[in-house]
């Protein structure tokens, strides 16, 4: 059973949404689109654990501290006997290892050690057994879930399961007996309360609301999307079709993430989607969705859900 779900990144949605209304720099782009691809092969592992047996306890992106130093865990799965943790990347291409340090086959270029990145995890994360009182091995994986990717001269007692052995693992772990204890689960438990919450190292670059590209960008193909008249919103690059209240919902949500601070008024969400023919329009979403708050000209909306 999923005892912590995964959720998407603070740093990917503000990237995300940055990617198409800004002119990111090479390494910000780069940093992106990394990111959107470390979290599609996350996803793609966790559908894969979904078939594990319900007695498995299982915990998603923990990102724990131990002696002052951070550091996170893509996976974790507890069994009776055994702590299985896994480092999750979706690595494309060809690759290799050379005096433990690997090296993209394509580049040479050298990138970080994702083993070294592993047992790192691996050992802080003793420490915190330990001073939790967990006498518990732990069985540090490298997972590798792009079909794609293929690793040269990789030492054969590499923690390591590559694509083709994807499946095999996990019927290996079906037939392993799970049997939750009361004791592991008060450990996952415990270790979810020193989870921290956000990632203090965010890599956003700087941005103001003028540089930002206004309207709103289609739900399936991200093009901005034409100015329009009534019924429903059509994308002219890729047919895809919405409702408008959703794309302006949306787009409410997208100016929420990237502007915290401001407020929600009627006439800056009219000009942050552009394309809406009045603001009347979005007064009519937004006050069947969000609590409004003040009076005429200073009127502004807050979430239902937090109404401090
Ligand atoms: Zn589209």
């Amino acid at each position: 059973m999923i005892i912590k779900p995964r959720f998407e990144s603070e740093e990917l949605k503000v990237l995300r949404y940055l990617y198409r209304r800004l002119e990111l720099s090479a390494k910000d782009e780069n940093h992106y689109l990394n990111l959107e691809k470390g979290t599609a092969g996350e996803l793609q592992f966790d559908r894969m654990l979904e078939n594990l047996p319900d007695d498995w306890i299982h915990l998603n992106d923990l990102l724990l501290e131990n002696n002052n130093t951070m550091f996170q865990i893509d996976a974790v799965l507890i069994s009776s006997n055994t702590i299985y943790i896994f480092e999750v990347k979706n690595y494309e291409g060809d690759y290799y290892i050379e005096n433990e340090r690997w090296y993209s086959l394509t580049s040479k270029a050298e990138i970080k050690s994702p083993l070294l990145q592993l047992q790192r995890s691996e050992t802080l994360l003793r420490g915190i057994l330990k001073e939790l009182g967990f006498n518990i091995p732990i069985k540090p994986n490298l997972v590798f879930v792009n079909p794609g990717f293929q690793l040269y001269q990789a030492p054969k007692n590499l923690s390591a399961i590559f694509p083709a052995q994807l499946n095999r693992f996990i019927e290996k772990l079906k037939d392993t007996p799970a049997a939750t204890k009361a004791r592991n689960m008060r450990f996952a438990e415990q270790l979810i309360s020193r989870c921290l919450k956000e990632n203090p190292y965010l890599r956003i670059p700087e941005y103001t609301y003028e540089q930002l590209e206004k309207g709103i960008p289609c739900l399936s193909c991200s093009s901005f999307l034409a100015p329009f008249r009534q019924g429903t919103l059509i994308c002219k690059e890729c047919g895809s079709k919405e409702e408008l209240e959703s794309a302006v919902l949306r787009s409410v949500d997208e100016f929420r993430t990237l502007f915290p601070e401001r407020k929600v008024t009627s006439n800056d969400i009219y000009e942050w989607c552009s394309i809406i023919s009045s603001t009347k329009v979005i007064q009519r979403i937004l006050s069947r969705n969000y609590e409004i708050r003040g009076h005429g000209k200073y009127s502004f909306y807050v979430s239902k859900q937090d109404q401090n």
